[in-house]
């Protein structure tokens, strides 16, 4: 990688972080008079903890990794926004996704005007590293990676993304949203002998905590702390941070669950792949299946009016005919299936 400040915007090297009061004072046991709140109990009345001290140990513990390597927002979405504003100088620098992939990499892109290009992954959705650096300009400052990969469903070869890292001199993102249901450990333990990763996280999917919007991106120290300094200073509000203690003091129940939707995955493929009008069952890693049909359009209309809303992704590079299924209860997939019989 270059040196960090050689790819960062000068504007965010320089930048004097607005400092809340709350970053000036964190200590206990005291009478605050120093951020204009409210006395009275509500007991929403005092802001949070900007640096989410306490959620950032306890992520720590659970993934062997130290606190300064952990940034936390409003979903993994925040991460990608902050990442864009920290390394693109608008109308100028440039970013690589791979295609097909998720929709908000481009989309962040296209809000801070961030040149986009796509590199098609292979027809099977393999990675291909060499199509990807021989797709790299001088303006070139991130590659975003989903792994397992939305809506394909498949985890990218490892060796694949390795020679990304190696070789690009920019900051590669690496996003694990769904990992949990991939059986594979994701990219966590070599974190550390890439300084120009970051891999995303999220509380949305194997967590069942979509709702509470938390997400993290993990990276390194130097890089977190760039992040820090552009995020709002409260990004992460007093419920969220509360919420997300108790809901990651429960992993055994995460994994239930998770448990559970890697078996109905299973049943899934085996029933789906006895019905004649799906023709095809994409390998899954992920908490949801892509199959491919002869009539997407009239197949999503026909689920629809029973009452089962899927996505539609038959517009995507690779993707002609394809429906992408998100795996739920026994009860819902039931459903589901009994409306793909009767289509
Ligand atoms: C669902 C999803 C996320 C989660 O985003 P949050 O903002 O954390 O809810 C991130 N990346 C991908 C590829 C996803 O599909």
């Amino acid at each position: 990688m270059n040196d960090l400040k050689d790819i960062v915007r000068k504007n965010i090297l320089d930048l004097v972080p607005y400092s809340s009061a709350r970053d000036e004072y964190s200590g206990q046991e005291a009478i605050l008079m120093d951020a204009n709140e409210s006395p009275y109990n509500s007991p929403l009345n005092r802001y949070p903890d900007p640096r989410q001290n306490k959620l950032k140990e306890k992520i720590s513990g659970m993934l062997g990794i130290t606190s300064n390597q952990i940034f936390l927002g409003n979903g993994s979405d925040e991460a990608i926004d902050l990442l864009m504003r920290v390394f693109c100088n608008p109308g100028r620098d440039r970013i690589i996704i791979i295609d097909p992939s998720y929709g908000m990499y481009k989309v962040c892109a296209d809000i801070n005007d961030v040149g986009v290009d796509f590199v098609k992954l292979e027809a099977d959705f393999r990675l291909n590293a060499v199509r990807i650096l021989g797709s790299v300009r001088p303006s070139t400052k991130m590659i975003f990676l989903c792994s397992p990969n939305n809506p394909t469903s498949n985890l990218l070869e490892t060796e694949e993304i390795q020679k990304i890292l190696d070789r690009f001199k920019g900051i590669v993102v690496l996003d694990e949203a769904y990992i949990d249901f991939a059986g594979d450990e994701g990219f966590l333990s070599s974190r550390k002998d890439y300084p120009n990763l970051v891999i995303l996280r999220t509380l949305s999917k194997a967590w069942a905590a979509a709702g509470i919007r938390l997400g993290m991106a993990i990276a390194d120290p130097e890089v977190v702390s760039l992040l820090d300094r552009v995020k709002y200073p409260y990004n992460v509000n007093l419920l969220t941070q509360e919420k997300a203690l108790d809901i990651l003091d429960n992993e055994k129940q995460k994994n239930e669950w998770v448990e559970m939707i890697l078996s109905e995955r299973v049943r899934l493929v085996k029933k789906l792949g006895k019905l004649a009008v799906i023709k095809k069952i994409h390998h899954s890693d992920s908490n949801f299946i892509l199959v491919r049909v002869d009539d997407p359009d009239a197949m999503y209309g026909h689920l629809v009016k029973g009452g089962v809303i899927i996505r539609n992704r038959s517009g995507l590079t690779h993707c002609e005919g394809c429906l992408r299924i998100t795996i739920g209860s026994r009860e819902e997939n039931k459903r589901m299936l009994e409306l793909i019989k009767s289509f």
